[in-house]
């Protein structure tokens, strides 16, 4: 679904990305892990054509995403995408907010799209919000929202950066359940996070990233049960 290729990308002097490889098969989870500053939303970023980059190249599919040439629109409405807040348009009902892309990047009608927005809704057990706007909605609703709003165009791949990190401790759950769903049901996820029991449960791949590098990756049992690098050891003791 996904591939990086010795990916570079610096902000002036300072490289935030140096030299990433990484191929996501479909269905995967991956976890993105690593100390705050260790290029992590950059990644996520460059993926979705927010940062252009330095050297290497991006696969989508079979399309290379870092040719300067291709379309940014196009390549977005086939990523879903939820950062750690303000995701949701505040004007908006959660419905509209739902229907939106999928008018516009799908060009459903009005109908289907409000059908498929009120399904969403149910299977998020938000269907009872469909006309509030945003502000009316808790911090974990709204990402639930943001997440169903993600999926509706049925995307590729969907990235997720600290999703949970802006939320009430008491909030977290509800949306990391409904991640674990998605998961679950087969979505391709690659997920910045800081929720290390999260990761170990759910992802099928952690990746730990110090300064700009892949130091070390596997499944959870193996990075978090045995690291083998004394970084992501002394990384991960601040969790345990
Ligand atoms: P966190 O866990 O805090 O979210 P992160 O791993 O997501 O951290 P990034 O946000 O990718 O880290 O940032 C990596 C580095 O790039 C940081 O040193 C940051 O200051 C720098 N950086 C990010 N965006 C920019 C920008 N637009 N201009 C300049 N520097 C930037
Ligand atoms: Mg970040």
């Amino acid at each position: 679904v996904l591939r990086l290729e010795d990916v570079w990308k610096s902000f002036g002097e300072h490289d935030v990305l140096r030299g990433i490889h990484l191929s996501v098969a479909p269905g995967e989870v991956v976890a993105l892990i690593g100390a705050s500053g260790s290029g992590k939303s950059t990644l996520l970023r460059t993926v979705n054509l927010l940062e252009p980059i330095d050297d290497g190249r991006i696969w989508l599919g079979d399309t290379d995403i870092s040719d300067p040439r291709i379309g940014a629109d196009a390549v977005r409405s086939r990523i879903g995408v939820v950062f750690q807040q303000y995701n949701l348009f505040p004007h908006l009902s959660v419905q509209r907010n739902i229907t939106l892309a999928l008018r516009h990047v799908h060009r459903l009608g009005k109908k289907e799209a409000d059908a498929a927005a009120t399904a969403l809704l149910d299977r998020v057990g938000l269907a009872d919000k469909a006309d509030a706007h945003p502000d009316r909605l808790s911090g974990g609703q709204q990402q639930r929202v943001a997440i169903a709003r993600a999926v509706a165009t049925s995307p590729e791949l969907l990235l997720l950066d600290e999703v949970t990190s802006a939320l009430d401790p008491e909030l977290v759950g509800e949306v990391l359940d409904l991640v674990r769903d998605l998961a679950d049901d087969g979505m391709t996820i690659v997920m910045a996070t800081h929720e290390m029991a999260f990761a170990r449960d759910v992802a099928d791949r952690v990746v730990f990233l110090d300064a700009g590098r892949i130091l070390e990756e596997g499944p959870p049992a193996e990075v978090f049960g045995a690291p083998r690098e004394e970084r992501t050891r002394a990384f991960l003791a601040r969790f345990m």
